[in-house]
C-alpha cells in the first residue's frame, strides 16, 4: 500500500496495481493482536473501497502470485494470469512458521485479518485457551485472551517471555504484566502434541484448553525471488537503501526484505509496521524516479494489556542494563559501551531521547 500510495502520489496518470492473495481490503496488522482481538471494533482498513477507485489504484484481491518473469516484465499468477510491469515492488510480507507436532493443524495461527476473525469467533465460545510462543505477538494475543475471561496459559521455550530479544529482566517484568492480565506463563518447556483436551509438553503435563494459538514466530516466503533468480540472504530479498533488488526495476519491501539502512552503514533486519511502510514508501519513491534511502532507526511498540512496550534499535547488543522507574522502566542496550537499543515501558523521554543516541552509534 504504502509503495502504490507513494507512487500514485508523484504519477497521478500511470497505472498501478496491487496483486494481493488476501480477499480484504488493504488493513492494518498491529490492531489484530491488541484491541481487534481484545473485542473492540477496531479501525482497520487503511483506505476505503472508493479510495482505490478514486486514486485509479487497481487492487486485485484474493490473488496468488506464483513467480515473476524478470526478463518479460511480467508476473505470472497461480491462473495463469499475466500482469506486465515497468516497475515491481515485491511485499509479500510473512507467514506464520508451522509448528511440527501431531495435532498442529489444530492449532490457530494470527497473521491476517481472517486468521484474527477465526481466533475472535473461537475466542468467544472457549472457556480456556494454550498460545504457543513468548514473543511479542504471543504476549499480546495471550493478555487479550484472558482479558476478555478466557483462562490463559502462555507457554513457551524461554525462561522468561520475551527473554531471547529483550533478557531476562525485561523478561521478568513481562512476566509479571501478563500475570496481571490474569496469563499463565510457563516457561522452558516444548509442545510436542496438540491434542482433543489441549496440550502436551515434553514433560508429559497436559495443559487443558479450549483453543491452541501458534504463535510461533514468521517467515518470509522467498520462493517467488528464488526462482526469479533474485539475490537473497538469511531468507530475505537483498536490496540496497533505495530498495533495489538484484534484478532490474524490481524492488523489495517489508517483512520480505534485508534492506541496507545508510544510518547503520549495514543491512538491517526489521520486521515492523512502521519499517515496512516507511521501506515501500521508499520503494515507491525510487520506482518512480525519486531519490530517497532508508535511513530510519528501526523500532515497534507492543501492547500486552494496557501497558505499551516501546523498542528502538538496531537489534543485536552485547550488555544491558535496566533502569526502573516509578510505574514503567527503561532497558538501555549496549554494545562496546554504546547505545544499541533502548525498550521503554511508561518511559517516553528516554524513548524519544534514544533516537539521537542511536542515530550516533548503529551498533
Ligand atoms: C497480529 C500482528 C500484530 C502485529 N503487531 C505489530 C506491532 O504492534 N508493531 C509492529 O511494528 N509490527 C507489528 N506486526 C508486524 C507488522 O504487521 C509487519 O511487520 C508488517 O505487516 C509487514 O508488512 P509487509 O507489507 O512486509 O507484509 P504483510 O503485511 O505480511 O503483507 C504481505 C501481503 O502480501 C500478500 N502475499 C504474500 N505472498 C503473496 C503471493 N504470492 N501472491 C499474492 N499476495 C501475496 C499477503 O497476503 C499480504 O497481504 C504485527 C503483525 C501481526 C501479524
Amino acid at each position: 500500500m504504502s509503495a502504490a500510495e507513494t507512487f500514485r502520489s508523484k504519477h497521478p496518470d500511470i497505472p498501478v496495481r496491487i496483486l494481493t492473495v488476501d480477499s480484504a481490503l488493504p488493513y492494518a496488522k498491529p490492531p489484530l493482536s491488541k484491541g481487534f482481538l481484545r473485542g473492540r471494533e477496531e479501525k482497520r482498513d487503511l483506505h476505503s473501497a472508493g479510495w482505490f477507485v478514486r486514486n485509479n489504484v487497481d487492487l486485485v484481491r484474493g490473488i496468488t502470485v506464483d513467480r515473476i518473469d524478470v526478463a518479460g516484465q511480467e508476473v505470472v499468477t497461480a491462473g495463469g494470469q499475466r500482469y506486465p510491469y515497468w516497475h515491481l515492488v515485491v511485499a509479500s510480507g510473512a507467514s506464520p512458521v508451522a509448528l511440527n507436532v501431531p495435532g498442529a493443524d489444530a492449532a490457530l495461527t494470527l497473521r491476517s485479518y481472517s486468521d484474527a476473525v477465526a481466533l475472535k469467533m473461537a475466542a468467544h465460545y472457549a472457556d480456556s485457551a494454550v498460545v504457543i510462543g513468548g514473543g511479542l505477538i504471543g504476549c499480546e494475543a495471550a493478555a487479550c485472551l484472558a482479558r476478555r475471561g478466557v483462562a490463559t496459559a502462555l507457554v513457551a521455550a524461554e525462561a522468561l517471555p520475551l527473554q531471547r530479544r529483550f533478557g531476562i529482566e525485561a523478561g521478568e517484568r513481562v512476566e509479571k504484566i501478563l500475570s496481571g492480565n490474569g496469563v499463565g506463563f510457563v516457561g522452558e518447556t516444548t509442545v510436542t502434541e496438540i491434542g482433543d483436551d489441549g496440550v502436551v509438553l515434553d514433560d508429559g503435563t497436559v495443559v487443558e484448553a479450549d483453543l491452541v494459538v501458534a504463535a510461533t514466530g514468521v517467515r518470509p516466503d522467498i520462493r517467488l525471488a528464488e526462482s526469479a533468480g533474485l539475490e537473497t540472504r538469511d531468507g530475505r530479498i537483498v536490496v540496497d537503501e533505495h530498495m533495489h533488488s538484484s534484478a532490474r526495476n524490481v524492488y523489495a519491501a517489508g517483512d520480505v526484505a534485508l534492506a541496507h539502512n545508510v544510518t547503520a552503514g549495514r543491512r538491517i533486519r526489521a520486521e515492523h509496521w512502521r519499517d515496512a511502510a516507511h521501506e515501500g514508501l521508499i520503494a515507491g519513491l525510487t520506482a518512480a524516479g525519486f531519490s530517497a534511502a532508508w535511513d530510519q532507526v528501526p523500532g515497534f511498540s507492543c501492547t500486552i494489556g494496557d501497558s505499551v512496550l516501546k523498542y528502538r534499535g538496531w537489534g543485536s547488543y552485547q550488555d544491558y542494563r535496566l533502569v526502573d522507574h516509578h510505574n514503567g522502566f527503561t532497558v538501555w542496550y549496549e554494545t562496546d559501551g554504546e547505545v544499541v537499543g533502548v525498550l521503554t515501558l511508561n518511559a517516553d523521554e528516554d524513548h524519544v531521547r534514544s533516537e539521537d543516541l542511536l542515530r550516533a552509534h548503529a551498533g
